[in-house]
């Protein structure tokens, strides 16, 4: 990190905020911590579309932790089949609820090691969960970020831990959830893993990035 990566973090976080003013988690999860970890494990390998698609009939039926840790086999599963590797996240999610309701009262947790306890759950959800929920800063490093920020050249590495905290001293903590979710958008519609739009590229129209 020198005054040249804090410098350019700064411009592209200004330039992120400028581009997509009013932008929220895709996870519409109306505010309640445990949906938000729950659609936060549901959305692995999956569309948060269709993550939001299930979270209504989902959350009627088991609207807390201890209602999915006492859950008969197989009924989770129902209603996750659409988001796919069901039998996996039901399993992670039934694991989750149970630490969730032995060990935390059914409460979400704010740190991230009691957050690393609950199945499911790694640094990135961790991250999100800390960001989102309890505005204490977190930087989720998933592809989209992770790809990013090398190509801006703010970071040189792929390991997401690498990643995450070198960001997470680039980026001031209450910009740090903001700045992830706009990344995600950016790295969906202009910075594409394949042929990125360059040359529509509000970042690269700034001098920011050089493009590749
Ligand atoms: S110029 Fe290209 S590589 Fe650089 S940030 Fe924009 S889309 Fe990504």
């Amino acid at each position: 990190m020198n005054n040249n990566s804090n410098n350019i973090t700064a411009d592209v976080v200004k330039a992120f905020y400028r581009e997509y003013p009013r932008l929220e988690c895709a996870l519409e999860y109306g505010g309640d911590p445990f949906r938000l970890l729950i659609m936060a494990i549901l959305s692995a390998q999956c569309t948060d579309r269709q993550v939001n698609a299930v979270s209504e009939a989902l959350f009627k039926r088991f609207p807390d932790a201890a209602s999915i840790a006492e859950s008969e086999p197989g009924e989770l599963e129902r209603y996750i089949y659409s988001t796919g590797f069901y039998n996996t996240k039901a399993k992670s999610i039934r694991a989750c609820c149970k630490t969730l309701t032995d060990e935390f009262g059914g409460a979400v947790p704010s740190e991230m090691s009691d957050l690393l306890k609950l199945g499911g759950v790694g640094r990135k959800v961790a991250n999100l969960i800390r960001g989102d929920i309890f505005g204490l800063g977190g930087i989720v490093a998933d592809t989209h970020m992770i790809r990013i920020s090398n190509r801006l050249g703010l970071v040189s590495s792929r390991n997401p831990v690498i990643v995450e905290k070198t960001l997470s001293n680039l980026v001031p903590i209450e910009l740090q959830s903001g700045f992830c979710h706009r990344a995600v958008v950016f790295g969906r519609e202009i910075c594409k893993a394949k042929k990125p739009k360059c040359d529509k590229c509000f970042i690269k129209a700034k001098g920011l990035c050089g493009g590749v």
